[in-house]
């Protein structure tokens, strides 16, 4: 009898270890390919950020000498739109006479119709698929109300996500042993993806399953204990962060929620660790991905409260919407923010929401646009969690704020960056201001070269009111 042959399509599940598909491919003696999709022009048409590309791709590279040890070739596929992945992998099953192909879920809807489209393709051709929920604790439609519905709000969702855990409690799978013979040799990555310049830190963000399952490990054992009261400050320096700074590692499936979760059991002996909010916070994001699974509409960007959306005359002000995605708002803790996420690809959370209730309330330009620019530019995005942070700065959203709570940038600023070294960090203008308050001042630095503020917040926040009470 001929060993089988299986093919495991790796996507944003970059990890050999609690890699569902591919434990599922290795369960015997089969010869197991791996393969890659690559369509740059589709990824860049659908704004995905050259710094998360770069990523993506080293981490992939990162991966390779452990393949071939385990015996693991990797076929690489360059295609040039996401539709070609269908003829594509048949052609590819047909030719190493594979018999199945795994995968791992991705949630948005142009996916889910891409990978049905493989399917059938596969189908067609005798090859059956099998996929597996990797990206998520608790796989979509698992957590109901008592009537049998998605939740519309996040924190019923959240109690019967941990009272559901005790059924989706597995251990996080080990790697694959290594498989008895390559069907094939493996191909080449190309030195970088041809097109545009990919550039990203390096420095900040090492690839690799030891270097991100030491991140990981650092965080859980030296400062989750801290993170209640210290992950709203942003800081200058990556290691003092209060976050865990895991969120482009799990955008590309570098390291699983599982695997978060476990090392959040492992090193943590509150017995109330399963209400931690750093926990919580990994809850979130599977709130978002089951909202994607649950309403169609989400991936199509369309408002959750479509009824909240009809009240908002968004203004096509493109010159203000162009100082915001510079960072020249004359706001410095929103330009700062800005800064950060234009050198480094990253923006702590509390700016996110910030930057994104400036953006849709006081400058009251459409969510569609900043999500869409946290998408090209951002090391982490990820579609499910950015449409969710957008749609709830912009009270569009589930469980979203509510619209007359509008940030004031200068008070959030004086709050969460007390001395205003974040702001004189990213902006030397504001250097030779005395630390404190005054550096969060709107207009600060103007006369060392800072922008005047673009806007008046008072009166653009009663404006934004009146919008929303009269329903534009
Ligand atoms: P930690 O605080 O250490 O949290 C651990 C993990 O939980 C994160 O890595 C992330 O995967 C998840 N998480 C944390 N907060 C949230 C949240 N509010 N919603 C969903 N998941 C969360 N997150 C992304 O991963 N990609 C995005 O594209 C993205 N866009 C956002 C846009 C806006 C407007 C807002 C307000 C939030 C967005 N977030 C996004 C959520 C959040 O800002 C980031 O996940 C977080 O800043 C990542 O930092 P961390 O890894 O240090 O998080």
């Amino acid at each position: 009898m001929t060993t089988p042959v299986r093919l495991v399509w790796l996507r944003n599940d970059l990890r050999l270890t609690d890699n569902p598909a591919l434990t599922h491919a290795c369960r015997d003696d089969a010869a197991v390919v791996l393969v890659v999709t690559l369509t740059p022009e589709s990824w860049h048409a659908h704004g995905e950020s050259l710094a998360r590309m770069g990523l993506w791709n080293d981490q992939l590279r990162s991966l390779l000498p452990e393949c071939e040890r385990l015996n693991l070739p990797l076929r690489v596929l360059h295609l040039q739109r996401f539709a070609d992945c269908a003829p594509a992998l048949a052609d590819l099953a047909q030719q190493l006479g594979a018999a199945e192909l795994c995968f791992n879920y991705e949630y948005p809807l142009n996916e889910r119709n891409r990978d049905a489209a493989v399917c059938r393709a596969l189908e067609r051709v005798g090859v059956s698929s099998r996929a597996f929920h990797g990206e998520l604790i608790i796989p979509p439609g698992q957590v109901l109300t008592g009537q049998g519905g998605m939740f519309k709000v996040y924190t019923p969702f959240g109690n019967a996500w941990r009272r559901r855990l005790i059924d989706f409690d597995s251990p996080v799978i080990p790697c694959p042993s290594a498989r008895r013979r390559a069907v094939c040799a493996s191909e080449p990555l190309p030195a970088d993806l041809d097109y545009g310049a990919i550039r990203y830190r390096r420095d900040i963000w090492p690839v690799g399953e030891a270097h991100v399952s030491e991140r990981l490990n650092t965080f859980v054992q030296e400062r989750v204990q801290d993170y209640a009261r210290k992950r709203d400050f942003p800081q200058t320096d990556p290691a003092g962060e209060g976050t865990s700074r895991l969120s482009p590692y799990l955008s590309i499936g570098a390291l699983s929620p599982r695997q978060c979760l476990a090392a959040l059991r492992a090193e943590n002996d509150d017995p109330d660790w399963l209400h931690s909010s750093w926990l919580n916070e990994l809850i979130w994001r599977e709130f978002y991905r089951h909202l994607l699974v649950a309403y169609p509409g989400l991936s199509r960007l369309e408002p959750f409260r479509p009824e909240v959306e009809a009240r908002i005359s968004w203004q096509q002000d493109d010159p203000a919407f162009q100082a915001w995605c510079r960072g020249e708002t004359g706001f410095p803790i929103v330009d700062a923010a800005m800064k950060q996420l234009l050198d480094t690809g990253w923006m702590h959370n509390r700016l996110r929401m910030i930057v994104a209730s400036f953006l849709t309330k006081l400058l009251r330009v459409d969510w569609r646009l900043g999500a869409d620019f946290f998408m090209r530019h951002l090391i982490d995005g990820d579609f499910a969690s950015n449409l969710g942070g957008w749609q709830w700065s912009s009270s569009v959203g589930a469980d979203a704020a509510p619209y007359f709570r509008i940030f004031n940038p200068q008070v959030q600023g004086e709050k969460f960056d007390p001395n205003g070294t974040f702001v004189a960090h990213w902006l030397p203008e504001l250097r030779d201001i005395e630390p404190g308050k005054a550096r969060q001042r709107p207009g600060a630095g103007s006369a060392r070269g800072r922008p005047e503020p673009i806007i008046d917040y008072k009166q653009a926040r009663q404006t934004a009111l009146d919008d929303y009470q009269s329903g534009g």
